[in-house]
C-alpha cells in the first residue's frame, strides 16, 4: 500500500532546507494502530497526543527532534484502580537517504547512536516513529501513585479507603495453631 503524503507522511528529499516543525495535538485515531489493540481507546481517560518536533536537514542527513505526550488509561499494580498515566518521551533520531543495512547492523549502528537510520526510499512515516517510542516507553507495570496502599491481601478491602483488621487477625490465628500444637516432650 502506497502511503499518502501527509504532514506525517513525509518523503525526506522534499522537505526544504528550513526543515519541517510540529506543534500540535496528534488525535488517538490516528496514533492507534493495530497495535493498540489491547487497549481500550474508547476510554475517556484516553488522550490525544501531544507532539513537538522539528526535523533539521543538515548535510544531507536528518535530524528529528521532539518530544510526547500523552494520557493512557491503565489499571495500579497494587489498588487494581484504573487511572490516566502521563506518558512522556523524547525523540532523537537522525535519518539518512540510502541502502537500509541488515537489523543486526542496525541495532548495533543505533546503539552507538553515531550513525543515522538508513531510508531506503526517504519515505519518513512519523507516526510509525511516534508509535515505536510509545511501546520503547511503556510500562508493564505502573501504579497510581508511589503512596498507593493496595489492597489487603486477606479480605481485598483498598487499604487507600479503608483499613481492616486483617493484620491482627492473622497473628491471633497463628497463636491459635501454636495453643493446638501437641508438643512432643
Ligand atoms: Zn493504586
Ligand atoms: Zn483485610
Amino acid at each position: 500500500m502506497k502511503s499518502q503524503r501527509d504532514k506525517f507522511n513525509l518523503i525526506l528529499q522534499e522537505v526544504a532546507r528550513s526543515g519541517r516543525q510540529w506543534n500540535e495535538v496528534v488525535p488517538l485515531a490516528k496514533v492507534a494502530d493495530k497495535s493498540f489493540a489491547d487497549l481500550n481507546v474508547k476510554s475517556p481517560l484516553f488522550g490525544d497526543m501531544n507532539w513537538k518536533a522539528r526535523l533539521e536537514a543538515d548535510d544531507g542527513q536528518f535530524v528529528l527532534t521532539g518530544s510526547w505526550q500523552m494520557d493512557v488509561p491503565r489499571q495500579c499494580g497494587r489498588c487494581n484502580a484504573e487511572f490516566a498515566l502521563n506518558m512522556s518521551g523524547d525523540v532523537d533520531v537522525t535519518y539518512a537517504i540510502g541502502q537500509s543495512k541488515s537489523e543486526e547492523e542496525q541495532a548495533e549502528l543505533q546503539l552507538t547512536g553515531e550513525e543515522p537510520e538508513m531510508l531506503e526510499n526517504g519515505e519518513l512515516n512519523v507516526l510509525d516513529v511516534l508509535r515505536e517510542h510509545f511501546w520503547l516507553a511503556w510500562q508493564p507495570l505502573v501504579v497510581c501513585s508511589e503512596n498507593c496502599k493496595g489492597l489487603c491481601l486477606q479480605c481485598g478491602i483498598d487499604l487507600n479507603q479503608g483499613s481492616c483488621d486483617c493484620h491482627k487477625k492473622v497473628k491471633e490465628n497463628a497463636f491459635a495453631a501454636l495453643k493446638d500444637f501437641k508438643f512432643d516432650a
